[in-house]
């Protein structure tokens, strides 16, 4: 018998497997390919297989938090990048891998280990008891989705994320740009004058600004992901510029109630409403993060970096994300999840993988890590201390179990917005002292820990 029931054997699932087996724990993994189970983006029954690009992007861990990632995982004896390894192809400083030989090695090392077994079929409902990590995806199926929602609520399970770009606050040109909240209605006490960063545009920069929504290069929705009920409430911005050259003007990109102070006179000592306005909001607890307000969009990546770099104050933007709409499943797990991504009201039922809102092959198989080390330590009895804070895991782990903005949460990579800023540090210096810092940091807390994996 089994002491812990993993659901999915994608790549947050197989992870989770592998770390609580090689902890002695017993584990049964159950996966739906291969059992009567597909969706439309797997095309085999391998546990671990890449649905899309064979990349797990940069391996660079000295200035790249994915590469600090990579590097973090495999001091943690991660069998995603053990199996990685093997498979690897050449990629200059990326890491990419073999698809095939890669799902194939993940396969054999948890085949052959003697504390997993793995069951091929379709779960439908959230087992009642028992320890449980549910892996099961963005492409989670109908059934259990419909479980799931049975226990969180309607709204706090997604099946699309929505997003739009994410801004490093450290990049926006605060000479063109001021703090202000539409009315002056503040909702938080963090922020000096208002919750909003406003960006004022002419109305010539507005109808250039429009003019490049209507002609940008834009990505089709696979027709599955079109067929997907859920879509209505989050349009893209270029939909909404299509229906009429004034239709932004007055929703997303309105301007009332927002005192530019650029343009003080004596009529107006507080400044005057821009003609339009791009808002961003805060997106994370630590304020590096801001997100452009209804910019959720289709556009192809370079088009949106062309565009978005001509609106006033974010000439010199960096993008912690580009917009994007896809399907997916994932939780609003600020809210619902613990620090240790247990259901709050199922606790013994913990989240990993993609569903709790990370995106990515390299972030799900971290949160699968995790997942298995926590549930290994719960077995035990023992107290489990995250990884810092400081580090690309305890980075992204906060950000998942609290430090996010609930409201507005959408699925993120790993990056060093979601760190503890080092605003002391010069720019140019600022990503190698993460890595630096991260790297101590995370040494110390595997030092500390009662189980370093052989
Ligand atoms: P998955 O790897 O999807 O694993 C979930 C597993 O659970 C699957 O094997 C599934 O069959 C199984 N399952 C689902 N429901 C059940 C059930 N009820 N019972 C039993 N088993 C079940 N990320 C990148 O880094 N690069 C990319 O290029 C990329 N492209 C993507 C393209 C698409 C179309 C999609 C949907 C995602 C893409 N992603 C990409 C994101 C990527 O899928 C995830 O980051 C990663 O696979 C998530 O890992 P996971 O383990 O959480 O989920």
């Amino acid at each position: 018998t089994h002491q812990v029931h993993i659901i999915g054997g994608g790549l947050a699932g197989s992870e989770a497997a592998w770390q609580l087996a090689q902890r002695g724990v017993r584990v049964k993994l159950s996966e739906m390919r291969g059992g009567g189970g597909s969706n439309d983006a797997h095309q085999t029954d391998g546990l671990a297989e890449l649905v899309c690009s064979n990349s797990f992007r940069s391996d660079d861990d000295e200035k790249n938090a994915v590469g600090l990632l990579h590097h973090e995982m495999r001091r943690l004896d991660s069998i995603i990048m053990r199996a990685g390894e093997m498979a690897r192809v050449p990629a200059g400083s990326a890491m990419a891998v073999d698809r095939d030989l890669f799902s194939a090695e993940v396969q054999k090392a948890l085949e052959g280990h003697p504390n997993i077994e793995i069951v091929r079929e379709v779960v439908e409902v959230l087992p009642a008891e028992g320890m449980t990590i549910v892996a099961t995806g963005p492409l989670t199926a109908a059934a259990l989705a419909d479980s799931i929602i049975k226990v969180t609520g309607e709204d706090r399970l997604a099946f699309f994320d929505a997003i739009a770009p994410i801004v490093y606050r450290d990049s926006i040109d605060m000479d063109k740009a001021w703090i202000q909240s539409r009315w002056n209605k503040t909702t938080s006490a963090s922020n000096e004058g208002g919750d909003y960063i406003n960006c004022p545009m002419t109305k010539e920069e507005y109808l250039a600004f429009h003019q490049g929504l209507m002609d940008a290069e834009k990505g089709e929705f696979k027709e599955w992901e079109a067929n997907t009920p859920y879509f209505d409430g989050c349009m893209p911005i270029e939909v909404m510029a299509e229906r009429g050259w004034e239709t932004l003007r007055y929703g997303p990109m309105k301007g009332v109630g927002l005192d530019d102070p650029r343009t003080a006179c004596e009529e107006f000592p507080d400044g005057r409403w821009p003609y339009a306005v791009v808002q961003l909001r805060q997106d994370n607890k630590l304020g590096t993060l801001w997100n452009m307000v209804g910019f959720q969009t289709k556009m192809k990546y370079g088009a949106q970096v062309e565009l978005f770099r001509t609106i006033p104050g974010l000439e010199n933007a960096e993008f912690a994300r580009l917009g994007g709409m896809h399907r997916n499943t994932f939780l609003n797990s600020p809210e619902l999840l613990d620090r240790q991504l247990r259901l709050k009201q199922a606790p013994h039922i913990r989240f990993a993988g993609q569903v709790t809102g990370c995106e990515g092959y390299v972030e799900s198989s971290a949160v699968g890590l995790m997942a298995g080390m926590m549930a290994a330590a719960e077995l035990a009895g023992e107290a489990w201390s995250p990884p810092p804070r400081t580090s690309a895991m305890g980075a992204l782990l906060s950000h998942i179990t609290g430090d996010a903005e609930a409201a507005s949460f959408q699925p993120m990579n790993v990056n060093f917005g979601l760190f503890p800023p080092l605003h002391e540090v010069k720019k140019k210096e600022r990503k190698e002292a993460y890595t630096n810092r991260a790297k101590a940091d995370f040494g110390t807390w595997l030092d500390g820990l009662q189980a370093v994996p052989a």
